[in-house]
C-alpha cells in the first residue's frame, strides 16, 4: 500500500509563514481561499478587474487584488483558473511576478504535464489536487472533515516543496481525509483517462446506448430512463460504500448472474483495445493538442457536440420524470466537474 499522510504528518506552520495568492474564485478557488483563511493563512485572492466574483470574495471577508498585484505580493501562488485559461494569464500576469524562492501551485497537472506553463528555475512547483469538487472541499472543511487530495512536486527548488505542499493540504483540510503522493504525469494522465473512459465518457455513452437500444426495441422511454439512468445512482452508491463485491451482495442473484456473464460481453476485448488507444492519445499529448487547438479556434466543435447531447431524447423524458420526483434534485448545487480536474 502507498503511504498516506494525515494530520500529524504535516507542519501547519510552513504555510502560515507564507503570503498566499489564490488566483480565481470559482469551484476550487473559493474553497481554497476560505479554508486557508480559516486555517490562519495570510490569503489574498487575485481576480480580473470587473470579475463577478469580486463582491462574493469580499463579502466573505477576503482581500481581492488584480491578478498581477496578488502574484507580486505573494510568495506562494495557487493557480485556480480554468485549465484552458491558465497559460495566457500565467504568461501575462504571473510569470513577471515570480521571484527566486516563490512557489507556484496547481490543483491539476495539465498545463505542466503538457508544457503549456514552464516555470523558471528557482521556483518550487507543486500540486495539491482535491479529489472532489470545490463546494465539497469547503463544506466538509466547515464540518470538521476534509476531501482526500493528491500532492506532487515537479520542481523542488527549495528542497522543501513537498513539506510545503503537505502544509498547504493541511490548511485545506485534506490531511483530515488522507493525502497521497503522486506525480504531475500520473495525476494528469489518470485524471484524463478516468473522465474519458469511465466516469464521464464511458458512463454517458453506456447510458445513452442502453436507453436507445430499449427505445428502438419498442419499450417506453420512461421505462428505459428508469432502468438505464435513474437506477444507476443506487448501484453506484453501493459500489462507493462497499466495493463491487458489496454491491453484488445487495442485488438479486439473477441480477448478479447477468452482471457476471453479460458485463464482459459488453466491455469486450475490442472495448479494452479502444481504452488503450484513448490512453495512448493522452500520453502522447495528442488529446491535449486537440483540446488546446479546439479552444484556440473558438470551441465550435465542442459547442456543437454539447448542443447535440443536450437535445438527446433521454434529456426530455428525464426532465419530465424528475419534475415528478422533486426530491431527486432538491437542494443540489450544480457540480461542474465530478472527477476532480
Ligand atoms: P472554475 O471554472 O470553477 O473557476 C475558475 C475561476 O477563474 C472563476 O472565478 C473565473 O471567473 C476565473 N477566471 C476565468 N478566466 C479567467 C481569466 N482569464 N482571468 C482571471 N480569472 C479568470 O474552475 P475550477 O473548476 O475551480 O478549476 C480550477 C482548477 O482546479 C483547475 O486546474 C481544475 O482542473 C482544478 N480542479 C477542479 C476541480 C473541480 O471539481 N472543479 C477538482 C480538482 C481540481
Ligand atoms: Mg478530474
Amino acid at each position: 500500500m502507498a503511504e498516506l499522510y494525515y494530520e500529524s504528518d504535516a507542519d501547519a506552520t510552513l504555510i502560515q509563514g507564507r503570503k498566499v495568492a489564490i488566483i480565481g474564485y470559482g469551484s476550487q478557488g473559493h474553497a481554497h481561499a476560505l479554508n486557508l483563511a480559516d486555517s490562519e493563512v495570510d490569503v489574498r485572492v487575485g481576480l480580473r478587474s470587473g470579475s463577478a466574483s469580486t463582491k462574493k470574495a469580499q463579502s466573505a471577508g477576503l482581500r481581492v487584488l488584480p491578478v498581477a498585484d496578488a502574484a507580486t505580493e505573494a510568495d506562494l501562488i495557487m493557480l485556480l483558473l480554468p485549465d484552458t485559461e491558465q497559460k495566457a494569464v500565467y504568461d501575462a500576469e504571473i510569470a513577471p511576478a515570480l521571484r527566486r524562492g516563490d512557489a507556484l501551485f496547481f490543483a491539476h497537472g495539465f498545463n505542466i504535464r503538457f508544457g503549456q506553463i514552464v516555470p523558471p528555475p528557482g521556483v518550487d512547483v507543486a500540486m495539491v489536487a482535491p479529489k472532489g469538487p470545490g463546494h465539497l472541499v469547503r463544506r466538509t472543511f466547515t464540518e470538521g472533515a476534509g476531501v482526500p487530495s493528491l500532492v506532487a512536486v515537479s520542481q523542488d527548488a527549495s528542497g522543501k516543496a513537498h513539506e510545503l505542499a503537505l502544509s498547504y493540504a493541511h490548511a485545506l483540510g485534506a490531511t483530515r481525509a488522507g493525502v497521497l503522493d503522486t506525480t504531475f504525469e500520473e495525476e494528469t494522465e489518470t485524471d484524463l483517462f478516468g473522465e474519458q473512459v469511465v466516469l464521464c465518457g464511458g458512463m454517458t455513452s453506456l447510458v445513452q446506448a442502453g436507453f436507445e437500444t430499449l427505445v428502438e426495441a419498442g419499450y417506453q422511454p420512461e421505462s428505459a430512463y428508469f432502468e438505464c439512468l435513474h437506477e444507476l445512482k443506487l448501484i453506484v452508491d453501493l459500489m462507493y460504500e462497499q466495493g463491487i463485491a458489496g454491491m453484488r451482495y445487495s442485488i438479486s442473484d439473477t441480477a448478479e448472474y447477468g452482471d457476471l456473464t453479460r458485463g464482459p460481453r459488453i466491455i469486450d476485448s475490442r472495448v479494452r483495445e479502444t481504452m488503450r488507444r484513448v490512453l495512448d492519445d493522452i500520453r502522447s499529448g495528442a488529446f491535449a493538442e486537440e483540446w488546446i487547438a479546439e479552444n484556440r479556434s473558438g470551441r465550435k466543435h465542442f459547442d456543437e457536440l454539447r448542443a447535440k447531447g443536450a437535445a438527446h431524447s433521454i434529456e426530455k423524458v428525464g426532465a419530465e420524470l424528475r419534475a415528478m420526483m422533486p426530491f431527486v434534485s432538491a437542494g443540489r448545487e450544480r457540480v461542474q466537474d465530478v472527477s476532480g480536474g
